[in-house]
């Protein structure tokens, strides 16, 4: 019998393990690595509530894993909208941790670079060569795993975009870097304290920003003192574009809530729209910010005491920097794959059609199988 594919699997997010699950469902020898723990970026905003039902961000292959692992597990029911953290502890870490990917799971473990071994030509035939994968343990030790197929799903939560005008670091920005806000604060629970009765700038005009400032808006209500300047690239006018019949209405409602925020300009905040930056610099470690750029044309600055970014993601390209563009057996799938706005449900229709290809059976569909 042939060896089955190695399917080197990198980010246990939600994408990659689901993944690694219907690799071995294909009978696949599956590795997944995470360099944190399982659903690391997702933890990162735990306390949003995600706008997808939870019957959007699982699949039917899933699922039927867990229940398999725990009988009378409860799992939130399809047209729950659960938290990021929800998702992770009730249905993605045992996910992970059932006994379909158990060995499989390779946590605290980063992969450092995929490259393509050496071929030494035995033949005229050339062969193809394994993937060498670096992976650098919690300890420190690193070591190369053998692949024949990686899928790398990364995630962009490490990489936001910059700050200053051209998609560049804005002067001081790099310095400050550590100072700023970069993801989705929890700024009505943990970080309530860190943002009650100060001046805020927020970056960004996207689904994140507007989580950010409803969040702003509604601490405001409570702590007077609050007062944020909503910075925005974009032209006068509602920020957030909203889809005509949105079949996603907790989004569509956000979107409602953030253009209203902006438009009518209470709850303690000022909307700035078609201004770029060019200066974000920090006075020390809790000291304040100077934030400047320009607004329609003219300079304008700020002196406020904490800085929000919310102006999306980048992929990162080091970890296959060393591979040809496109290389045959690696698949970018999941939030890198693609950019802002990406959905679950569509990264689970990467993988499915990913093994169609690595199958040679065009019309697989573990998916389509009803969970047990
Ligand atoms: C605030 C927010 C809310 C969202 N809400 C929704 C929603 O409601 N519905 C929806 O469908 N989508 C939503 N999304 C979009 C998207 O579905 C999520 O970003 C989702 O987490 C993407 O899953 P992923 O598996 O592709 O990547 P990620 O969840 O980003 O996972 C990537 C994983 O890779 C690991 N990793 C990274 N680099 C390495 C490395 N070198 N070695 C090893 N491991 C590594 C990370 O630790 C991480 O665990 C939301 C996104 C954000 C930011």
């Amino acid at each position: 019998m042939p060896k089955p594919l190695r399917i080197a699997v990198v980010g246990a997010g939600p994408v990659g393990v689901e993944a690694a699950l219907y690799a071995k469902a294909c009978g696949f020898a599956v590795a997944l690595y995470d360099r944190g723990p399982v659903g690391e970026h997702v933890r990162r905003w735990g306390h949003a509530r995600m706008f997808t039902p939870f019957g959007l961000n699982c699949t039917a292959l899933g699922l039927a894993e867990v229940r398999r692992e725990k009988a009378g597990r409860s799992l939130p029911a399809d047209g729950d909208f659960v938290t990021g953290r929800q998702l992770v502890d009730a249905y993605l870490t045992p996910l992970a941790e059932s006994e379909a990917l158990l060995e499989a799971l390779h946590l605290e473990e980063a992969v450092l670079q995929v490259g393509r071994a050496t071929s030494v030509k035995k033949s005229e035939v050339a062969e193809q060569m394994p993937f060498r994968v670096l992976v650098r343990d919690a300890k420190g030790a690193e070591r190369v795993d053998a692949a024949d197929v990686v899928l790398d799903c990364t995630g962009t939560l490490n990489t936001p975009h910059r700050l200053g005008d051209g998609g560049i670091p804005a002067v001081g920005e790099l310095a400050a870097k550590g100072q700023i806000a970069w993801g989705l604060e929890d700024i009505l629970g943990e970080r309530r304290a860190h943002y009650a009765g100060k001046s805020v700038v927020l970056v960004g005009d996207g689904y994140s920003a507007a989580t950010t400032i409803c969040a702003l808006a509604e601490l405001a209500e409570g702590a007077n003192d609050t007062w944020v300047f909503w910075l925005s690239r974009g032209p006068r006018g509602a920020p957030l574009p909203r889809l005509p019949n949105d079949p996603l209405k907790e989004r569509d409602r956000l979107a409602v809530r953030a253009n209203s925020l902006a438009t009518r300009c209470d709850g303690n905040l000022e909307f700035h729209p078609q201004t770029v930056l060019d200066e974000v610099t920090t006075h020390g470690p809790d000291k304040g910010f100077r934030v400047a750029g320009r607004s329609n044309g003219v300079a304008v600055s700020w002196e406020v005491e904490r800085v929000i970014a919310n102006v999306g993601y980048r992929a990162d390209t080091r970890l296959s920097d060393g591979l040809r563009p496109d290389e045959p057996g690696y698949f970018v799938l999941g939030a890198k794959s693609r950019g802002p706005d990406f959905l679950l449900r569509e990264g689970y229709e990467q993988i499915r059609k990913v093994f169609a290809q690595l199958t040679g059976n065009a019309r697989l569909d573990l998916y389509a199988k009803k969970a047990a």
